[in-house]
């Protein structure tokens, strides 16, 4: 049977455009290539949890224009059901504006819009679809309280919480007794822990941070190398796949939408996260977030491609 799948948080348009450089204050530079590319953490997590097989139902809120219309209207098209995405008429659909420069480097300008509004009222109104699910995915594009209010009708629930702290910012201190999984990066860990980030030792301290505060599996991103990941038998390096990479945007949000998906699976421990890397892995290999989000052929294909026996590694603490 489909894992289901509940997804809580932000949506956005992204518009892409590449420029030489980035302009400066009060100069006007003529960019080119623009791209509306749909995106969002929790937009390109329901998506890549739909693209797995997974039944997927999305909780968040888009304004009443025509890129609200457009993305929901998308999101349908790739099986995901959207009855609980609101339309708000005052606020405008999430937005992030991307300058891409030759060097590798991007700025990005956000407008949270109709993300910023969507309240703990709302997110009460899809309690069923949260309490019906085998896993809820979270980040922090949505605010707090909202947040929080859904990590607590999943725990209450029995549903498990699998929460990708991104883009970190406020007091998560209440959050965590909720948190059965929790997906950081590296930066993002050490913004949450306050120690630093920088190599497996250190990661695996970091992870044992997240689960001396309840979480049960603390799961740390490190891009290419894979991820550290930390349960009650240890630490262990589950080694990421070998891409050219393209474009790592939507990489983590691939990694987290496949973890839980194969978490709700049912899959071991170790399998999970490798599975969640080489969906990450391909994200990083094609452009843009949810035009890059890999099928399950593709994941198998690449996990098949380049089978090790030393993709999971113990890790002394
Ligand atoms: P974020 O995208 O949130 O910053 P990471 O950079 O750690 O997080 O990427 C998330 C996951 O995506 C990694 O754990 C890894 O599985 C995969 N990934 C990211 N970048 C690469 C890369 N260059 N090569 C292979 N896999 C990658």
């Amino acid at each position: 049977m489909a894992a289901r799948i509940a997804v809580l948080g932000d949506i956005n348009q992204d518009f892409v455009m590449r420029a030489e450089r980035m302009p400066r204050p009060g100069e006007t530079l003529v960019g080119s290539d623009l791209r509306l590319v749909p995106g969002g953490k929790c937009a390109n997590q329901a998506v890549t949890a739909a693209r797995l097989g997974a039944e997927v139902t999305l909780i968040g809120r888009v304004g009443a224009d025509v890129f609200g219309a457009e993305l929901v209207a998308n999101f349908a098209r790739e099986g995901i059901d959207t009855s609980f995405i609101e339309r708000d008429p005052d606020e405008a659909t999430g937005t992030a504006f991307i300058t891409l420069a030759p060097s590798g480097e991007n700025s990005i300008l956000v407008c949270l819009g109709a993300n910023g509004a969507i309240s703990p009222e709302q997110v009460e109104g899809a309690a069923e679809a949260i309490e019906g699910a085998d896993m809820l995915l979270v980040q922090l594009g949505a605010p707090l309280d909202a947040v929080l209010r859904g990590m607590e009708i999943a725990h209450a629930a029995g549903t498990p919480v699998l929460f990708d702290p991104a883009p970190v910012h406020g007091d998560l201190t209440p959050m965590w007794p909720h948190v059965t999984i929790a997906t950081p990066n590296e930066t993002e860990a050490e913004a949450i822990t306050g120690a630093p980030v920088t190599d497996l030792a250190q990661a695996a301290s970091a992870a044992a941070w997240f689960r001396h505060r309840g979480v049960r599996l603390a799961v740390i991103t490190l891009g290419a190398q894979g991820a550290l990941v930390v349960d009650g038998d240890g630490a262990r390096l589950v080694r990421g796949y070998a891409v050219e990479v393209v474009d790592t945007t939507g990489a983590g949000d691939a990694f987290a939408g496949a973890l839980g998906v194969r978490l709700a699976e049912g899959a071991p421990i170790d399998e999970a996260p490798a599975f969640a890397n080489a969906a990450g892995a391909l994200a990083a290999s094609r452009f843009g977030a949810q035009t890059s989000l890999p099928t399950r052929p593709e994941i198998q294909a690449l996990m098949a491609a380049q089978q090790a026996d030393d993709r999971v590694v113990p890790v002394e603490a």
